[in-house]
């Protein structure tokens, strides 16, 4: 029986070049099929076309390009896009696009990107010099955005964290996606945006091409730490998609030792972290997310203080607010108190309902006197607008359905 063929698509810069030395090819020749790969992602050695006849045909015969199909492609009012995915053994996986690419925040000037741009103003002393105070009213003629388009990945088959909250939690765990899974669904994103129309809602509502990744699909990432950590070496790379690593964001349930091992190789990686908190004591934040019972809020929060954070980084906490659950005034004060020592800004996301949990949104005066709590608290605070809920690609929908979703007339589907 012949052995499989070796998938490119899961391989880093450095296996690629391994991979090319066990055909007899010298190292360059690595880097030209790493950039085809990943850095125009095409999908079959066939298209190689800087590579002779006779050296495709032998790269065909040991390796292949796996790709994921696009099963379901379904478009937001607002722009959003969900993308049902399909890989190679036939497992189902959600990836969502958010125009404007600030993952739905509201009232949000400095947002990751925004933080890694130092044209932005600043409150704080930087290098001995005293910034100037840019007014509030002129703020956005003299920094105007530019245009974003957020990615959210999946980084597994639905979860084994179990979260009362997450749709995704209710398909329980089915299996880690591997780097080239990760890598792929950037891939699809940026194929499919661009054979866009001009006047496509998602193209209207945003950029153009994907400005930032957040780890905030399907599954916990530090669950699938080493494949997630590939992934982001080869999304990263200079001669794959060159992405940058300050517009990439990990997001966690809470995971301590791994958060730990972040810590340990966060200089390295450079990418943000996201915490996902959700409750200011361990009373319900055991009922939540019952990773809580292993892992406590001292504890986590002990993990958390352990990454190191450059002067303009810091870490978010995101924070589902579930009426009557967690969105007390004095469910603000303990959470102040929790993280105000830790350098941080906090994005609450009034709870985006779906049909297999319990749960009620607040009232935008309960989420507006929450948030006011914080920032008297002195925080950096922000309310995530709900962004594709209508398409159940909001924050904690994700459940990658078997069968199409009902039909919406407001809503194009597209079943490929
Ligand atoms: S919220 Fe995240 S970690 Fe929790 S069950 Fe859902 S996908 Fe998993």
């Amino acid at each position: 029986m012949s052995s499989p063929r070796t998938n490119l698509r899961d391989l880093t810069h450095e296996e690629t070049r391994a991979f090319a030395a066990t055909l007899g090819l010298e190292p360059w020749r690595g880097d030209q099929i790493f950039r085809w790969v990943h850095g125009r992602a095409v999908d079959s050695v066939e298209e190689m076309t800087d590579l002779n006849k006779k050296l495709r045909a032998e790269l065909g015969e040991q390796a292949e390009i796996a790709r994921l199909g696009i099963d379901l492609e379904q478009i937001s009012r607002d722009g959003t896009r969900k993308l049902r995915l399909k890989t190679a053994d036939g497992r189902m996986l959600e990836t969502v696009l958010i125009p404007d690419g600030d993952a739905g925040a509201e009232d949000d000037a400095t947002d990751e990107t925004a933080e890694a741009e130092p044209a932005e103003p600043d409150s704080e002393f930087r290098g001995g010099r005293k910034p100037v105070v840019v007014p509030e009213h002129l703020q956005h003629a003299l920094f105007p955005q530019r245009p974003k388009l957020t990615q959210c990945v999946s980084s597994q088959v639905g979860c084994a964290l179990d979260c009362t909250f997450c749709a995704t939690a209710k398909l329980g765990f089915g299996r880690n996606l591997t780097a080239g899974e990760i890598v792929d669904q950037v891939y699809r994103a940026e194929i499919l945006l661009r054979d866009l129309p001009a006047d496509d809602p998602t193209r209207r509502a945003g950029a153009s091409h994907i400005t930032n990744i957040v780890f905030m699909g399907m599954g916990e990432p530090l669950h699938n730490y080493a494949n997630v950590v590939r992934a982001l070496g080869i999304l990263t790379d200079p001669m794959g998609q060159d992405f940058s690593r300050r517009r990439i964001t990990l997001s966690t349930a809470g995971l301590v030792p791994a958060i730990e091992k972040f810590a340990g190789e966060a200089t390295a990686l450079q990418v943000n972290l996201a915490v996902s908190l959700n409750a200011s004591n361990d009373r319900v934040r055991d009922e939540l997310m019952p990773i809580n019972k292993k892992y406590p809020i001292a504890r986590l929060l002990e993990a958390v203080r352990k990454v190191p954070l450059d002067r303009r980084r810091r870490v978010t906490f995101e924070y589902v607010l579930l009426d009557g659950v967690n969105d007390a005034i004095e469910d603000a004060v303990a959470l102040a108190k929790l993280v105000r020592s830790i350098p941080c800004k906090v994005n609450l996301i009034p709870w985006n309902p779906h049909p297999l949990s319990p749960y009620r949104r607040p009232t935008d005066a309960r989420v507006k006197a929450f948030q006011e709590e914080l920032r008297a608290r002195g925080l950096a605070v922000y309310v995530r607008r709900s962004r594709g809920d209508d398409i159940d690609a909001a924050c904690g929908q994700l459940a990658a359905k078997a069968a199409p979703p009902t039909e919406n007339p407001l809503v194009p589907l597209r079943t490929r």
